[in-house]
């Protein structure tokens, strides 16, 4: 199918469908200079980054985690919504999206505007002790870690490494958002997938949950998924487009 004719499809779906859920992935936030982590130029690319991403990395080497993850983490705190967080805003507010399902950590569908957003990895934003569960901001660690004032945050009552709530590779997600998300996806009549490459899990059943309980769904990725064969339609191209052209046909 040609892109435009596919971009139409998909139009005249979102347009007929009135229980419509987000699910979204790093792919939403590239246009916002975020990298993704499997995309060209994603993350992954770096050698050794996913061993100090995990939550072994995190126990046993917090400077090298913190050192890594602090470039991502401001650049994230600079970033601003885009096109396809603003256009899943603009469904809620027209009465037709119901929740939004983030694997992001970036907290820009919040910032741009949505209301019901389950993030299934967590924020960067917020941390807590290991030991003694007390919360902190992050921001005020990130920023002296940058200057090489500190090397990682430790909790003043314990004196163990602060973690942020990030869902780490070895770590369970939270149950909550996790409950959230299997309900609006078995809810929702059309699930828009967006920027995810779908092969992290469980995060990745959600479309599966969503596809066996009747609804529809649009794929807009930059490259192809292992679920583009279940999608009503799927589009391989950019977000930015995608939302334009939608944002054109509802305004
Ligand atoms: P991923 O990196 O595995 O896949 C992102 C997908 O988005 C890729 O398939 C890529 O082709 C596509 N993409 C990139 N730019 C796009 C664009 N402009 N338009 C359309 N598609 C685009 O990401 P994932 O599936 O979300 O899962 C990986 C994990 O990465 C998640 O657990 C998430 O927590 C974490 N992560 C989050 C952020 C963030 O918060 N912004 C950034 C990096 C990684």
């Amino acid at each position: 199918m040609e892109t435009k004719e596919a971009i139409e499809l998909a139009i005249g779906l979102i347009q007929k469908s009135s229980r419509i859920v987000g699910f979204s992935g790093a792919g939403i936030s590239t246009e916002a200079g975020i990298p993704d982590f499997r995309g060209p130029g994603g993350m992954w690319e770096e050698p050794g980054l996913m061993d100090q991403l995990s939550m072994d990395g995190f126990r046993n080497d917090p400077a090298t985690f913190y050192k890594t993850s602090v470039k991502l983490f401001s650049t994230i705190a600079r970033a601003q919504p885009t096109r396809a967080h603003r256009l899943l805003v603009r469904l809620e507010r027209m009465g037709k999206l119901k929740a939004v399902i983030t694997q992001n950590i970036d907290g820009l569908h919040q910032a741009a505007g949505s209301t019901v957003v389950y993030e299934l990895h967590g924020t960067y934003r917020t941390g807590h002790c290991p030991k003694c569960a007390m919360r902190f901001e992050m921001a005020p660690f990130y920023s002296e870690i940058e200057k090489g004032r500190l090397q990682f945050p430790l909790c003043p009552r314990c004196a163990v490494a602060i973690k942020p709530h990030v869902v780490l590779f070895g770590e369970p997600l939270p149950v909550e958002a996790w409950k959230g998300a299997v309900q609006a996806a078995s809810e929702c009549d059309l699930m828009l997938v967006f920027g995810s490459s779908l092969v992290v899990y469980p995060a990745a059943d959600l479309p599966m949950i969503a596809y066996d309980s009747g609804a529809r769904l649009i794929i807009v990725n930059l490259g192809e998924t292992a679920y583009d064969h279940m999608a009503a339609v799927t589009i391989q191209g950019k977000l930015g487009d995608f939302a334009e052209a939608v944002f054109a046909a509802i305004a």
